[in-house]
């Protein structure tokens, strides 16, 4: 990832910081966030090649000295990145790295730390990081990034200048899922879904996404040519893929997916979420006018929100299901 590049991915975010960088203007803390696949790792990365590359032009830096390839390798010894072990991140990482930072003899002034999925610190490391935001012992620049800024505490919000990236756009959300090892199919639909549900989902994991869709794909076959054959096959596979309220919701939003694309394909609009059937779309769609397709989406995000208050999830599938047979 190169400066210029991050440039036209983030135009916003990256004159903020050119700005900043040439006039020497930097916070001492930021707060990135955005969307995964946004970039703000690699802006991150970006920034403290910046900071040491002798040989950057303006603020972006040359990407090939020395100095830029260390940061590129994770090996320069002033840029730290913290990342969750596990489920969060723990207050002795925090404690481990406020020990790097303090040691002396180090090759520049500034010292550069990254917290990768900031949100994920448990209180105690977090209320560790905010007794060094509010009292460096040395020139540092801590860059915590997050997917959910709503989940930190404020304290560390107020003490930090706050950048939004703007969300990545669906193309570069679907390569990066491949770039995880997911195939194109199911990079498809992980980047339409919500970046917490979708993240889970990646590289081995993606297998049950894939399972899923072909459980909606002949699922809304049946729903529309075989009817007798839907309740069967929401007994004896969906409620057996789709097993809690949470997976559930996925299922919905699969099926969501699939009458969204039968309006995209009537107006030929592009990035599907089912890019390999559309042929099968465009046969179905003949059979519904565009106020049919958006009743049916309708009834998904009814049942939706009707998962959401707790009711039982085979009545709520069935009701569905003769509803988007019916269309009303
Ligand atoms: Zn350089």
């Amino acid at each position: 990832m190169d400066w210029n590049e991050m440039q036209v991915q983030q135009p916003t975010v990256m004159n903020m910081l050119k700005r900043s960088i040439e006039k020497d203007r930097l916070a001492h803390a930021y707060i990135f966030e955005g969307m995964r696949g946004a970039g703000k790792k690699a802006v991150a990365m970006l920034m403290a090649q910046s900071l040491y590359c002798p040989y950057k032009q303006d603020a972006a830096p040359c990407g090939s000295c020395s100095e830029c390839r260390r940061v590129e390798h994770g090996n320069h010894p002033d840029v730290m990145l913290l990342e969750p072990e596990g489920a969060s991140i723990k207050k002795a990482q925090v404690e481990a790295l406020q020990k790097e930072l303090t040691y002396k003899g180090m090759e520049t002034e500034v010292k550069i730390y990254i917290v990768n999925d900031a949100d994920k610190m448990t209180a105690s490391a977090a209320n560790s990081l905010l007794k060094f935001l509010e009292e460096p012992e040395s020139p540092t620049l801590a860059l915590l990034l997050t997917e959910n800024v709503h989940f930190m505490l404020d304290t560390i919000i107020s003490r930090s200048q706050k950048i939004s990236f703007a969300p990545p756009e669906l193309e570069r959300r679907i390569e990066m899922f491949e770039a995880q090892g997911s195939s194109k199919t199911a990079a498809a639909l992980l980047a339409k879904l919500p970046d917490d549900v979708g993240g889970n989902y990646t590289g081995e994991n993606s297998d049950w996404i894939v399972q899923g869709r072909a459980l909606v794909i002949q699922l809304v076959e049946e729903v529309h040519h075989r009817p007798q054959q839907m309740l069967l096959t929401l007994q004896e596979k969906w409620l057996t893929h789709f097993k809690d309220r949470e997976e559930l919701d996925i299922g919905l939003d699969l099926l969501l997916f699939w009458y969204r694309d039968l309006l995209t394909v009537k107006y030929g609009q592009q990035n599907l979420a089912y890019p390999d059937l559309t042929e099968r779309l465009e046969q179905q769609v003949i059979l519904m006018s565009e106020t049919e397709v958006a009743k049916r989406l309708q009834l998904i995000l009814d049942a939706k929100r009707r998962l959401r208050a707790n009711v039982n999830a085979q009545l709520l599938m069935e009701h569905l299901l003769l509803r988007l047979q019916e269309g009303s």
